[in-house]
């Protein structure tokens, strides 16, 4: 029974130096700041395929323009050489191109508005990501010497708990396995005054019995091991 408890105690150790390891608030920051990197990259990737498509837009619709100017301007100097009357009838097909050629302007504005607006996104996030990525750097630097302290800890204990489990019977060691992955920090409690010192219930009469005999028993209430 000692070689389990004591095989406990390294496990409850390394457990609680891991532990430590992971609530460590310049690690966390690191993890944090990494996680923000991650994001910004999937923004910028679509923010790439937003100026893409934006900028396939403006193309085409440049195109259209300068392909509408050019037959504004011909059917400009058709009616300086015609004259007269035909001269008046064309003037409302030049009036709706040229409303129609406003419209296209506007809309290359519009596109060129989103543009920029798609290029100072990327500038701001890629900013942050400098600052993050700084940032990230320190926070891991801080977290790296912490890391370094408790490590050879928790290795040292390690290969104590090898040595240790090499003299605990295979039916204990089984019972512990089976509990310590859970929740469960102490699978091995000692019986105090009548209860489970892992929850404190009292222990029932017949099962005060069985620990006697037994010398270990379950408990009914937390599932640990008590023993006497
Ligand atoms: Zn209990």
């Amino acid at each position: 029974m000692q070689e389990i408890i004591k095989y406990q105690e390294i496990d409850i150790k390394i457990k609680k130096l891991n532990a430590e390891l992971k609530a460590n608030a310049n690690g966390q920051k690191a993890l944090e700041m990494q996680q923000f990197l991650k994001d910004v990259q999937t923004k910028l990737v679509s923010l790439d395929e937003n100026a893409k498509a934006l900028s396939q837009q403006y193309d085409k619709s440049v195109a259209v323009y300068n392909e509408f100017i050019k037959k504004l301007d011909n059917l400009v100097k058709e009616v300086d050489t015609a004259g007269g009357e035909k001269a008046a009838s064309m003037v409302p097909i030049i009036e709706k191109f040229s409303s129609d050629a406003e419209k296209l302007d506007n809309h290359i504005s519009s596109l060129q508005g989103r543009m920029n607006a798609v290029s100072r996104d990327v500038k701001n996030l890629v900013d942050n990501a400098v600052k993050a990525r700084h940032n990230r750097d320190i926070y891991k630097a801080e977290f790296d010497k912490e890391r370094e302290k408790i490590e050879p800890q928790i290795n040292a204990l390690k290969s104590e708990l090898a040595k240790q489990r090499a003299k605990v019977s295979p039916e204990l060691l089984a019972k512990y396995d089976a509990k310590a992955d859970g929740k469960m920090s102490e699978v091995f409690v000692p019986e105090i005054n009548g209860k489970c010192k892992g929850c404190r219930m009292e222990i029932s009469a017949g099962k005060m019995s069985l620990l006697n005999s037994n010398g270990i028993i379950e408990c009914e209430n937390c599932g640990r091991y008590i023993y006497k």
